[in-house]
């Protein structure tokens, strides 16, 4: 029985036992439930935080291995998630050196360099156990390159042994082209600024002439001067058109290169602006400059038959960046011997959308590169000079024009006088009709009083009266006749040396009866220091008398004839004023025509005469309203001495 209750108590104690250990090991149990439940939520909270970065993130085991990426590293690569685990994080980095393709639409060169910029990171990695914001290139799976912004750091367990490296990813590609577009308008900028600056410069100096020379020598300092674009030497060069050619015209720089050192080496450093070099200069190269010039006006260049850079320069108005010129099967070797470099720029002179020539332009002395910016800026600096030598072309051609539009108008001037003379002889058969009007009364008075004196003897008073008509009408006749032969054939002046003063005198002399008999009072203010004329003295007589009758004329009640002499400059000048009727506004115009007159006697001739005798003296006559009363007619007369 003892032995039956120990065992029965032991039995309890030991499910005792066993109950406490369940209750142990359920405790356990919960708390690796909870743990583990905890786990499941960190690593859900893990994967949330890497998948909802916006960075591309990949987690690696120490060696590199990749364990883990998130969705924007495999869109960042192009690949499945299944081709990016367990892979090594370098397949992701471009594999050798080369040219690649990139996302932002460039072509980049891998070289060396790139390979050492990773080892260093690398390096640097181990050291510091990260690398912050790294600029670099992932590789795509259709092997273009996107550039990233990098972070990595290296996880560490709690004995500080590495166990993996997480990396966060971001594509910059939107950003560098971002920069890409602002270092280029940055760069256009200034390129702009400077090449304004030079064009600005320049245009204001070229403007300042039109001769084509002084603008070809502009355009060579400008492109050569240090202010300028600063190349070393510039050859310029025009087309002629009939022989389809290339002409070397001026050249600037040096021929040999030893000879260039030692111009260089005596050029201070430039104090100058350009400005001020092209105005000190004056469209003058220097002296140096004279071999050169030399070789390049025996330059020329054919545009027919062989294509090369410069008939393509010329007709496709391309621009050049030569370097290697040797290798261009564009370019001659044999002109490349002659200038001596085989690299160069070569820019069309276009002006008005037409070529007028080329511009080239090397770096002949210090072999620096030529850059394509060089080249763009030395076309659009060629294209302001082309405008200033259009201009002057334009300008010159307008000079022709003006010669050829005054040769023209001499001839038609020529014309009109030819035309003017065969008027005259049309007018002389409608001047016949009227002078057969006008010489009919005159002659019917004449024959009938002459006949009156034959039919009977009316006692001599009577025919003293009758011969008194006869004479004066016979006068008139006289008179329109000489009038109408001057007119039809006006004579040819026979200028010699005669004292106008005299003539004028002389006039008076003979109309002095007609004077005294029309109550005229006769006023002379000659000038006594008159020179001497060159004139026909007989024609220039007829004028004064023309004038001086037509003056008394106007006077039937009496008045006052004043004539004055003058010198005024190169001219003679002589005024007759009348105080007579005066010409109505109406008339005034049309005084001079070919029978204009108010008189029933007159024949209308006599200033139309008149006119045409001062013409052929090269001097002019006027006629104007005197202030109160009467008439002022004003002959000018040149000042001539006989040639020789
Ligand atoms: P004519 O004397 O034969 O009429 P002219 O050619 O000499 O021809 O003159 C033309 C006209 O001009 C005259 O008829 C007259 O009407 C006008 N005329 C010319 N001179 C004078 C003058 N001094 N005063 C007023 N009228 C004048
Ligand atoms: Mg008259």
């Amino acid at each position: 029985m003892k032995d039956k209750d120990k065992t029965k108590k032991q039995l309890i104690n030991e499910l005792e036992e066993m109950r406490q250990k369940v209750t142990e090991l359920k405790a356990i149990e919960t708390e690796h439930e909870f743990a583990e439940k905890e786990l499941r939520q960190t690593k859900e909270y893990l994967d949330n935080i890497i998948e909802s970065s916006l960075d591309s993130i990949v987690v690696t085991d120490s060696k590199g291995y990749i364990a883990r990426v998130n969705r924007f590293f495999l869109k960042l690569t192009g690949n499945r998630e299944d081709e990016v685990i367990g892979k090594h994080i370098a397949a992701f980095s471009p594999p050798k050196e080369g040219i690649y393709k990139t996302t932002t639409g460039e072509l980049v060169q891998i070289n060396q360099e790139f390979f050492n910029a990773i080892a260093i990171r690398s390096s640097s990695l181990i050291e510091n156990g990260k690398i912050p914001l790294w600029e670099t290139y992932l590789i795509r799976k259709d092997k273009k390159l996107v550039p990233v912004e990098e972070n990595i750091v290296y996880l560490f367990d709690s004995e500080h042994n590495i166990i993996g490296a997480v990396g966060s990813i971001r594509d910059i590609t939107k950003r560098k082209k971002v920069e890409k577009e602002f270092i280029k308008v940055r760069d256009s900028l200034k390129n702009k600024v400077i090449e304004m600056s030079i064009i600005n410069d320049i245009s204001e100096v070229l403007l300042s002439t039109r001769k084509l020379n002084e603008i070809l020598h502009m355009i060579l300092i400008g492109a050569t001067s240090y202010h300028g674009l600063g190349f070393n030497r510039a050859f310029l060069f025009l087309i002629n058109k009939e022989k389809h050619i290339l002409e070397g015209k001026i050249a600037t720089g040096s021929l040999s290169a030893e000879e260039a050192y030692k111009i260089w080496s005596q050029l201070k450093p430039a104090s100058h602006t350009l400005k001020e070099i092209l105005k000190s200069r004056h469209g003058e190269l220097s002296k140096e400059d004279a071999p050169i010039n030399e070789l390049v006006k025996q330059m020329q260049i054919p545009l027919k038959g062989t294509e090369t850079v410069f008939t393509h320069a010329v007709f496709k108005q391309k621009s050049y960046n030569i370097i290697n010129g040797k290798h261009n099967r564009f370019v001659d070797n044999a002109f490349l011997r002659i200038l001596g470099t085989d690299s160069f720029a070569l820019v069309p002179l276009v002006a008005r959308g037409k070529t007028l020539g080329v511009l080239l332009a090397d770096n002949f002395v210090n072999r620096k590169a030529i850059s394509d910016e060089d080249v763009k800026r030395l076309r659009a600096f060629a294209n302001h000079a082309s405008l200033a030598i259009e201009n002057s072309h334009l300008y010159k051609s307008v000079e022709e024009k003006v010669e050829e539009l005054s040769s023209a108008y001499n001839e038609l001037k020529k014309n009109r006088d030819k035309l003017l003379r065969y008027e005259r002889l049309s007018a002389v058969g409608e001047m016949a009709a009227k002078v057969a009007h006008d010489i009919r009364n005159p002659l019917t008075a004449v024959g009938g009083f002459a006949r009156r004196i034959l039919k009977t003897d009316q006692g001599r008073a009577l025919n003293k009266k009758y011969m008194k008509i006869i004479v004066k009408e016979i006068d008139r006749l006289e008179k329109i006749l000489g009038d109408l032969l001057c007119f039809t054939a006006p004579a040819v002046p026979d200028f010699n040396t005669a004292d106008l003063n005299s003539i004028i005198k002389s006039t008076f002399e003979i109309l002095d009866l007609e004077i005294e008999q029309n109550n005229i009072i006769l006023k002379e203010q000659l000038d006594p220091h008159l020179p001497q004329l060159l004139i026909d003295e007989n024609q220039i007589r007829r004028v004064l008398n023309n004038i001086i009758k037509n003056a008394i004329e106007a006077m039937p009640e009496g008045g006052t004839i004043t004539v004055s002499t003058a010198v005024e400059g190169q001219l003679v000048k002589t005024e007759v004023h009348d105080t007579g009727v005066g010409i109505s506004d109406n008339d005034i115009g049309k005084l001079f025509d070919p029978f204009f007159t108010s008189k029933s006697t007159g024949s209308g001739l006599g200033l139309t005469l008149s006119a045409q005798i001062i013409r052929n003296h090269g001097g002019t006559i006027e006629v104007r309203k005197a202030e109160h009363k009467g008439t002022i007619f004003t002959l000018k007369l040149p000042v001539k001495t006989l040639p020789g």
